[in-house]
């Protein structure tokens, strides 16, 4: 599924606005390399407390329903995704760069099965 939003911004617009976000509220100071890996952790666990015991193919139905769920789980998910583009803006990386070298590292190590 394609998304409008997606589509229209640039990680490095994102990266923008969460650092700008960031810099507003003085949390510079608490955000370092370790302190952000810490934090995809804790989120990353939030993420996955939402599905604890559950039923994966439930869980993929559930959330198309059940916007409630849908809402919580965006939520962790985005938590995830805003400070891994934080640690890649503190160690001046390039998101889609190192994204499109792993997917060709990973084509290579696990080849297509068509
Ligand atoms: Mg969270």
């Amino acid at each position: 599924m394609k998304s409008k939003n997606d589509s229209d911004k640039t990680f490095q617009s994102i990266k923008d606005e969460i650092i700008d976000f960031v810099s507003k509220r003085d949390w510079k100071r608490l955000h370092n390399p370790v302190s952000l890996t810490e934090a995809i952790i804790v989120e990353a666990g939030e993420l996955l407390e939402l599905f604890l015991f559950r039923d994966s193919k439930e869980i993929e139905k559930e959330a198309k329903k059940d916007s409630e769920l849908r809402e919580r789980i965006e939520e962790e998910l985005a938590d995830v995704m805003i400070y891994a583009l934080e640690l890649a803006h503190h160690l001046d990386m390039d998101v889609s760069e190192i994204i499109n070298k792993k997917l060709q590292k990973n084509s290579i190590k696990h080849p297509e099965v068509t």
